[in-house]
């Protein structure tokens, strides 16, 4: 049959550009079908995004590639093969879709979206990143949830949540913050602690940049088991997420604790101890103040993973809320947390009710925790 092909070859990514290309040089009839434009996978990459990879490991012919800085942009790398394609004048219909492979009498029966074509061998360079994975729950499909992630500027000053731990997820979240969108990843405990590249572990320039962004409180990480539903809300579980039972992420936990007793104008002790454990934190957190009547001392706990990059130092610095009289804190601006604690002095003049709120600050985020403290006459 004079129209039968030598060679169907389904996709044109830098695969089947490749094989277009050896095929010519064959001299074969050959023919690619695109269900979508040349590199569509490129395409799709974010916009402006720099890949991961070198020229070396993407280029057609050695040298070819030459982009401005070490690695190319998506739109460098998408006009490398489409030059490549065009500059060939290689053989491709897009837009066309292959939907069936019969065996045939001399080959193949191969059904597009447009039409039939009869070829002695058909090779498949249809990639593995055409269909998204779904997360199949309920919700997934409302308008404002995407499975592709092109650019980061619809979401300025918005909310973005991003669900996923691999290198595209982290991108596009380290993207989404970057450009000021109001940025959280939920990644599974498992892909955030893993740091072997031979693992799949996210890229280092990926990220320390997120991280970078995580301690200056503009991304939040949190570590998820599982999505349940999608709503208005993003409801996902959140058990095991920490090695003790603290959510790393979860808002500063505000508990009021009334204080036995307190003397009046005596000095009280209040120490804010500080725990750096390593875990994604955006914030320093004060928790759960804890007094100690016996020797008047109060105890509070602050967490912070803001282990670098604290512009200013963590520090607490206490503020009265309310009280019959003002409250002497010595000292009375920021207290530098040293050795993972900071201590102040505080002076009641009057018996009563007073609330004092602590505020744990790494330079970026600040979290306040409110205790209360009854001072009694002695
Ligand atoms: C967001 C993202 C970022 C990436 N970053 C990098 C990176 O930095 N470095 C790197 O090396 N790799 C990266 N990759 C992976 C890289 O894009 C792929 O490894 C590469 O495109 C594979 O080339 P391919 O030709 O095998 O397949 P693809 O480029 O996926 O091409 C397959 C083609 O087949 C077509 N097709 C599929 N089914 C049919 C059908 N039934 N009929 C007709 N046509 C069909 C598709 O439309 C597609 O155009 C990334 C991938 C993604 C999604």
């Amino acid at each position: 049959m004079t129209d039968r092909l030598d060679l169907l070859i389904i996709g044109a990514g830098p695969a089947g550009l490749s094989a277009a290309d050896a095929a010519a040089r064959e001299g074969l009839k050959y023919l690619v079908i695109e269900k979508g434009v040349i590199a569509s996978t490129i395409h799709r990459y974010p916009i402006g995004r720099t890949v991961f990879s070198t020229t070396d490991e993407l280029e057609m012919e050695p040298g070819a590639l030459k982009p401005v800085s070490e690695k190319p942009t998506r739109e460098e790398l998408l006009s490398y093969y489409l030059h490549f394609a065009l500059d060939r004048d290689l053989l491709i219909n897009t837009d066309e879709a292959v939907t069936e492979i019969e065996p045939g009498s001399e080959g193949f029966n191969v059904k597009t979206s447009r039409g039939n074509y009869q070829t002695a061998r058909v090779l498949f360079a249809i990639g593995a990143m055409a269909h998204p994975r779904w997360l199949n729950v309920p919700g997934e499909d409302l308008p404002k949830v995407h499975h592709r992630f092109v650019e980061p500027y619809p979401y300025v000053r918005r909310d973005a949540l991003v669900v996923g731990g691999g290198n595209s997820a982290a991108e596009a979240a380290l993207f989404l913050s970057e450009e000021g969108a109001r940025t959280t990843l939920a990644i599974w405990r498992s892909d955030w602690e893993n740091r072997d590249p031979k693992a799949g572990a996210m890229k280092h320039w990926v990220r320390t940049p997120l991280e970078r962004e995580v301690a200056q409180g503009r991304m939040r990480v949190i570590l998820y088991d599982r999505v349940e539903e999608i709503t208005e809300r993003i409801i996902m579980t959140r058990g095991n997420l920490n090695r003790g039972d603290e959510d790393p992420n979860k808002p500063p936990v505000v508990s009021i604790t009334p204080v036995a007793a307190a003397p009046v104008n005596a000095p009280v002790t209040i120490t804010t101890s500080v725990t750096d454990d390593g875990l994604p934190k955006p914030r320093p957190t004060v928790t759960r103040p804890q007094t100690t009547s016996s020797d008047g001392t109060i105890r509070a706990q602050a967490n912070s993973s803001a282990t670098g990059n604290r512009p200013r130092g963590l520090n607490v610095t206490w503020m009265q809320i309310r009280g019959p009289a003002r409250v002497m804190v010595e000292p009375s601006g920021p207290i530098l947390v040293a050795e993972g604690k900071a201590t102040a002095t505080l002076k009641f003049a009057q018996p009563g009710t007073y609330v004092l709120r602590a505020t744990a600050n790494d330079g970026a985020l600040s979290t306040k925790s409110d205790v209360t403290i009854t001072v009694e006459k002695r």
